[in-house]
């Protein structure tokens, strides 16, 4: 029987809902046998869900997103089988996880300008970790009756253009490759079709992950078009990269991704977990 994996999932430690044990519980009932932890920035979940899993037979991977900026485009590589202690990761996520605290003060300053007050302290009301995220500025948007919904409150307030989009300068691709490597995981590139590159930018973003020691894509992702999928099933191929397969779930708050809902691996790519040893 082939095994199914979900290699890109998210807790309340960053901007998911569920706690670690929750989020391992519910991949059980979806049967999910192996299962990624890959919260934004932040690793603190991973031993908590490594417990549950070992608890309930699930395999569990411990994993990270790490944000990080490409020209002026945010961009986000998994670190898949990262050794948490790994002391060049850690500085690494907490550099970024103090920019985020900074981020989130320009955010607050910028929303007081359109009249929304207390919305640093309602975010951090509603941040269950170390990684304060613009989602939980849109849930206190939602949550005050500022927007109806995520996508709106992103929209109007949150995302690139909006009156409240602060930019930042996250960690470089080649150091954010680097410190998966130093804790022993392998790097891939996440969803690749959400961002805004023409094709020849994704093309040079690829192959320069791929110098850098990125191990693979993200082929199959929650948040790919079917057609985005066999898209970058061929660019894997052509880039010599393994394929990664990963929801994106967040919790039941975007009921469009579910935990380990995912197509299998177009023929000829090369999965993640080929050389794995469970
Ligand atoms: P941050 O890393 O704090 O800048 O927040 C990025 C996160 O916000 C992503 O990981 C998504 O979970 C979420 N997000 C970004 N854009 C949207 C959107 N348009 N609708 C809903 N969630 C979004
Ligand atoms: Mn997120
Ligand atoms: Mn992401
Ligand atoms: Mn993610």
């Amino acid at each position: 029987m082939t095994r199914r994996y979900d290699l890109h999932t998210h807790s309340r430690l960053s901007d998911g809902i569920l706690a670690p044990a929750e989020l391992v519980a519910h991949a059980r009932t979806r049967q999910v046998d192996v299962l990624a932890l890959t919260d934004h920035d932040v690793t603190d979940g991973l031993a908590e869900a490594a417990a549950a899993a070992a608890a309930c037979g699930l395999t569990f991977v411990p994993g990270v997103e790490i944000s990080v900026t490409w020209g002026n485009q945010t961009v986000h590589i998994i670190g898949l089988r990262v050794d948490a202690t790994a002391p060049d990761l850690q500085h690494g996520l907490a550099r970024l996880r103090a920019t985020r605290l900074e981020r989130a003060r320009e955010i607050d300053r910028r929303l007081q300008k359109k009249r929304i007050t207390g919305a640093l302290e309602g975010a951090q009301a509603l941040c269950h970790g170390a990684t304060l995220s613009r989602t939980h500025f849109a849930r206190f948007l939602i949550q005050t009756g500022h927007a109806p919904d995520l996508r709106r409150a992103f929209r109007q307030f949150l995302s690139h253009g909006a009156p409240a989009y602060v930019p930042v300068q996250w960690a470089g691709l080649e150091q954010a490759v680097g410190w998966i490597g130093g804790a022993g995981g392998q790097a891939a590139l996440a969803h690749p079709a959400r961002y805004k590159l023409s094709p020849g930018k994704l093309r040079s973003l690829i192959g320069e992950f791929k110098d850098c020691g990125g191990a693979a894509l993200e082929v199959i992702s929650g948040t790919h078009s079917a057609e985005e999928n066999r898209r970058f099933a061929a660019l894997a191929l052509r880039f010599d990269l393994r394929a990664s397969v990963g929801s994106d779930y967040h919790g039941p708050e975007k009921p469009w991704v579910e935990v380990g809902r995912l197509p299998p691996l177009p023929a000829g790519c090369v999965p993640v977990w080929q050389d794995w040893k469970e």
